[in-house]
C-alpha cells in the first residue's frame, strides 16, 4: 500500500490546529487505497499549539510531531518535516487551510500519472492585503530577472512531491533553503496545479514584513549571484563617468570654453574615480566572501527538541 506523508508547519496556530487536523484527516481517510501519516512541526510556538498537537498524537498514532527548540522559520520547519517523512508521496501544506486539502485526491491522480512535482499555482488569492499581493508580484518578477532557473510565479510551498525528489532535496547540503526555488531547480517531471487560495481559517499571518524580507533575500541570494556582479558594473560605470569628467575639464581648459571654479575638476575626478574603484573592490571581495560564507555556514538549520510517535 502506498503511503502519503503530509507535512504541516505550525507557528502559534492554536486557533487552527484542531480544524486543520480534522479537515486534512478526513481527506486522507477518504483516499482509502493509501496509508497516511501527518507530520506536524511545532516551530517554537509560544501558545497552546504543542499541547493541542500532543493530544491529537495520543489518540492517533499516525500523527507525528517534531517540536523545534525555538522558532526557526517556515522554511526550516518544512525542511525538518521532509527529512522525517516515510511516505511515497509527500504533501506540504500550510496549517491555516489557505490551501484546501480537498484538492489532494486530484493531485494524487496527477502523481499516479507520472508527475513528480505537482505544485499549487494560485489563480486568485483571497483575503490578502494589496501590499502583500504587490510585494509578492515584485519579488517573483525580480527573482526571475536575476535568477538562471525558471521559478514559477504565484506558487508557494503547497505541493505534492514524489519520494525520489524529496530524497534529492534532503541530500542538498545548503542552508537557508528557499524550498519553492529548489523544488523547481531540481527538475524532474513538474506539473502546475491551478487552484484558488482561500482566506486564512483563523488567527493572523505568521509572516510579518521582516520574515517576508528574509524569505525574499534567501530566494535571491541562493538563486543568483547577479547582485554582486551589478555592483561591479556600477563601479565600471563610475570609472567611465570620471574619465568623461576628466576629458571634459581638460578640453574646456585648453580651449578656454568656460571658466570652471578652480579645484572643481580635481575634486570631482577624485570623488568619482575613487568611489568607482571602491565599489569595484567591494564587488571582488564580496565574490570571495559570498563563497566562503556559503561553505562555512555549517550550523544546523533547525534543532529538534521533541519527537513524538516516531
Ligand atoms: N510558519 C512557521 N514558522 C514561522 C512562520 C510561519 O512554521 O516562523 C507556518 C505557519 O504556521 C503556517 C505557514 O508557515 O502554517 C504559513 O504561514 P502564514 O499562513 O502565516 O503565511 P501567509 O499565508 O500569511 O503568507
Ligand atoms: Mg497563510
Amino acid at each position: 500500500m502506498k503511503k502519503i506523508s503530509v507535512v504541516i508547519p505550525m507557528y502559534n496556530e492554536e486557533e487552527v490546529v484542531k480544524t486543520s487536523y480534522l479537515r486534512i484527516k478526513e481527506v486522507l481517510e477518504e483516499c482509502k487505497e493509501y496509508d497516511y501519516e501527518m507530520i506536524f512541526i511545532n516551530d517554537g510556538s509560544k501558545d497552546k499549539t504543542l499541547k493541542l498537537l500532543q493530544e491529537m498524537a495520543q489518540e492517533n498514532k499516525k500523527v507525528k510531531i517534531l517540536s523545534l527548540a525555538r522558532n526557526f522559520g517556515h522554511q526550516a520547519a518544512v525542511t525538518a518535516g521532509i527529512r522525517y517523512v516515510t511516505g511515497d508521496a509527500i504533501v506540504i501544506i500550510d496549517a491555516d487551510l489557505q490551501d484546501p486539502p480537498e484538492l489532494l485526491p486530484e493531485m494524487l491522480t496527477l502523481w499516479e500519472k507520472g508527475n513528480e512535482v505537482i505544485y499549487g499555482q494560485r489563480k486568485i488569492r483571497k483575503g490578502e492585503s494589496a501590499f502583500k499581493l504587490l510585494t509578492a508580484k515584485m519579488f517573483y518578477h525580480t527573482l526571475n530577472v536575476l535568477s538562471d532557473v525558471e521559478i514559477p510565479k504565484d506558487t508557494g510551498d503547497f505541493r505534492l512531491v514524489d519520494r525520489k525528489v524529496i530524497d534529492v532535496i534532503n541530500s542538498l547540503p545548503e542552508h537557508n533553503k528557499f524550498l519553492r526555488g529548489l523544488f523547481s531547480w531540481v527538475g524532474f517531471k513538474q506539473k502546475a496545479y491551478p487552484y484558488e487560495r482561500q482566506e486564512r481559517q483563523a488567527g493572523k499571518t505568521k509572516y510579518p514584513f521582516k520574515k517576508m524580507c528574509k524569505l525574499a533575500s534567501d530566494g535571491i541570494i541562493s538563486f543568483s549571484t547577479k547582485p554582486l556582479k551589478m555592483v561591479g558594473g556600477l563601479g565600471i560605470l563610475t570609472i567611465i563617468l570620471s574619465i568623461g569628467i576628466l576629458i571634459y575639464s581638460i578640453v574646456s581648459y585648453l580651449f578656454n570654453l568656460n571658466s570652471l571654479t578652480p579645484g572643481w575638476t580635481s575634486i570631482m575626478v577624485a570623488i568619482t574615480l575613487f568611489s568607482g574603484v571602491q565599489l569595484l573592490s567591494i564587488w571582488i571581495i564580496s565574490e570571495y566572501i559570498a563563497r566562503i560564507y556559503d561553505e562555512t555556514r555549517n550550523r544546523p538549520e533547525y534543532i529538534i527538541d521533541k519527537k513524538i510517535n516516531f
